[in-house]
């Protein structure tokens, strides 16, 4: 007898689908304007994320061990900003910002377009899955990106 799935609610945190049907499972993310930003092949909350900034990782590009994900980013881009890091040194990051309302969305270490380099940088909190909704973590850790 086969399986039927009807249900269409997203549980948290379970991967088990994306062995059976990884693109089938695609899943969209929007400013906290309710503007459509980015449609992605995982959920974001099962990446991992940057010491610094603790920014969400995507990978944009295939590497020798990980498969790049399959995404798109609806975004506007603006010069390079220069992050002073407490590591010691600076950091270029290329922004993504809604284009809509202008929130900085993520950002990359090479120029545009998206994907140019290895991997996209989506600000921890900045989207949500559900349209017009403030996603959960938009205020954990308020602090600025520079870091402590
Ligand atoms: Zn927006």
């Amino acid at each position: 007898m086969p399986k039927v799935v009807s249900r269409s609610a997203v549980s948290a945190s379970s991967d088990a689908i994306s062995t059976a049907s990884s693109t089938a499972a695609l899943r969209v993310y929007y400013c906290i304007c309710g503007e459509f930003v980015l449609v992605i092949d995982k959920s974001l909350s099962s990446l991992p994320r940057r010491k610094t900034d603790k920014a969400i990782i995507i990978r944009s590009q295939d590497g020798p061990d990980a498969k790049a994900q399959v995404f798109k980013l609806n975004a506007d881009t603006a010069e390079p900003v220069l992050v002073e890091r407490t590591t010691g040194g600076h950091e270029r990051q290329y922004r993504f910002y809604c284009t809509r309302c202008q929130l900085l969305i993520g950002y990359q270490s090479t120029p545009p377009p998206v994907k140019s380099g290895p991997f996209l940088y989506i600000l921890n909190g900045a989207l949500s899955q559900i349209q017009g909704q403030v996603p959960e973590d938009a205020f954990d850790g308020e602090q600025p990106s520079e870091g402590e």
